[in-house]
């Protein structure tokens, strides 16, 4: 899952990203609305954690701009405990819920959660694949009733391709999702990873699930 947080006060900032971090997101932040504009210009994000009062373009001319290229992704506007005309007039704009600061994480972190699930038009957060089960708040896979042990990028992977199953997905699209601006592109590190899957997920079952589309990337599905 990745996460853009666009908050200007930058120890709040700091705060958020770490939070979401420990969670397994990965997260991009800025401290200004311009720089959120050349993020989400650049990079598909699960939601977007967007402050009101932010120097550049503040939060309604982002949620704006994006709803304005018809772009759907979640947005949790951050509004101040006095701003209800902002929280009306961001509803309103398209935002698809908002938290009064001061806020605590636990709420912002349960509110992430519903917004994704929604947009994914998910009851919950357990993600069913022929008899591959992905339970994506424990952060737990078991295929055939045997549970799965995974490392936290291999869960992320899985969880990537879990959520987009039936869709190809590529190897520069896996990366910077997981990776972040971390990755490097032509690097082989996505490769490496669906090969552990395949060996913890596949081996010795059937249907095989991770498929490689030549050329194009790789896609979960339980057709051949
Ligand atoms: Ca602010």
């Amino acid at each position: 899952m990745r996460i853009l947080v666009a908050e200007d006060e930058a120890r709040l900032n700091e705060l958020i990203v770490k939070r979401l971090r420990l969670e397994h997101y990965s997260v991009d932040a800025c401290l200004n609305g311009l720089d959120a504009l050349d993020y989400l210009a650049c990079a598909e994000y699960d939601a977007i954690i967007l402050d009101i009062m932010l120097p550049g373009a503040d939060g309604f001319q982002v949620l704006r701009t994006l709803r304005g290229r018809q772009d759907r992704t979640p947005v949790l506007f951050l509004t101040a405990r006095d701003g209800i005309d902002d929280r009306v007039a961001g509803l309103d704009a398209g935002a698809d819920d908002y938290l009064v600061k001061p806020f605590s994480f636990e709420e912002l972190l349960a509110r992430l959660r519903a917004l994704i699930r929604r947009q994914s038009a998910q009851v919950s957060n357990v993600i069913t694949v022929a008899d591959l089960v992905i339970d994506c708040d424990a952060r737990t896979v078991s295929r055939g009733g045997r549970s799965v042990s995974l490392s936290s990028k291999e869960f992320s992977v899985l969880e990537y391709l879990a959520r987009n199953s039936g869709r190809v997905l590529s190897r520069d699209k896996i990366g910077l999702h997981v990776w972040n601006y971390d990755y490097e592109g032509g690097s082989n590190v996505v490769d490496v990873y669906i090969r552990c899957l395949r060996r913890k997920l596949d081996d010795g079952f059937s249907p095989k699930l991770i498929h490689t589309v030549r050329g194009a990337g790789y896609v979960l599905r339980s057709e051949p």
